[in-house]
């Protein structure tokens, strides 16, 4: 049986399967980018598809610790507005 790679959501500490979460990495000039493919290189981390999480990480400035980058709100809010645009199309192919 093939082992499902699991990866740790930094807003809620779930642990899930990675295809289900996001990955937003940290790109050589400090700023973070959704990374759709999940191979950029740089250093990543994870985050649930719900916009709870999302909104919750975003303010608790999680993702800057997990990344260990200190990240401006105008980043913070510009990768979420991002990452929340994506969500809404994809929930709009679904249905
Ligand atoms: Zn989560």
């Amino acid at each position: 049986m093939k082992k499902i790679p699991q990866r740790m959501c930094v807003s809620c500490r779930e642990r899930r399967n990675k295809k289900d979460l996001l990955r937003v990495v940290l790109s050589e000039d400090g700023n973070i980018i959704y990374d759709p493919t999940g191979k950029a290189p740089g250093r990543g981390a994870y985050l649930c598809r719900q916009q709870s999480c999302i909104m919750t990480e975003l303010k608790a400035h999680r993702l800057s610790k997990g990344l260990k980058q200190s990240l401006t709100d105008d980043q913070l809010k510009a990768l979420a507005d991002e990452i929340l645009a994506l969500c809404a199309e994809e929930k709009a192919l679904e249905e």
